[in-house]
């Protein structure tokens, strides 16, 4: 696993008032069944203000997952805004769930952040589009590549080749 994209921010942790910028590439981890289609890049700025953490800048990736109604793959590029306040007071041991796991030892882990970010950003049912028309209840064929025999309402041939031997009695 080389998710070394951390960045230190001891710095600022310790009352440095210095602003840093954090310009970042990252490759991440499918999500359940979210996948992510090439690097995530970051940009962001960080300041420490009240004691608190200030995240201000964007992450940007594609995100891939599958259709809710055709299940056919679908790519949605994103650009989410970041702009979070951290408590630094809070880590992972304390709130392993808590917006303060991104940060470990010091050090703001880059491809959590981004993660979180855009996930966090995305719609809970993503639709190939407005217009999908799903799969076939009968048959399972794709309905946006085309009709299948089920709707074209050619039903003497479906009997036919489904119980002949009940047309026959
Ligand atoms: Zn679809
Ligand atoms: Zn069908």
């Amino acid at each position: 696993m080389a998710r070394s994209h951390t960045v230190d921010l001891s710095g600022l942790l310790a009352g440095s008032r210095q602003r840093i910028l954090i310009d970042d590439e990252v490759a991440l981890e499918p999500f359940e069944d979210i996948s992510f289609v090439g690097p995530v890049s970051v940009h962001l700025e960080v300041q420490a203000t009240d004691g608190l953490l200030h995240l201000v800048g964007e992450a940007a990736g594609t995100v891939g997952a599958a259709c809710v109604g055709c299940l056919e793959e679908v790519e949605r590029p994103m650009v989410v805004a970041i702009d979070e306040r951290i408590n630094p007071h809070v880590g992972r041991e304390d709130d392993p769930f808590g917006e303060g796991n991104v940060l470990l030892g010091g050090r703001l882990d880059i491809a959590d952040l981004a993660q979180q970010v855009l996930l966090g950003a995305l719609p809970m049912r993503m639709r190939c589009s407005e217009e999908c028309r799903g799969l076939c209840g009968l048959c399972g064929t794709n309905k946006n590549s085309g009709a299948c025999s089920c709707e074209t309402g050619d039903k003497r041939g479906e009997l036919k080749m489904e119980n002949p031997s009940q047309q026959d009695a």
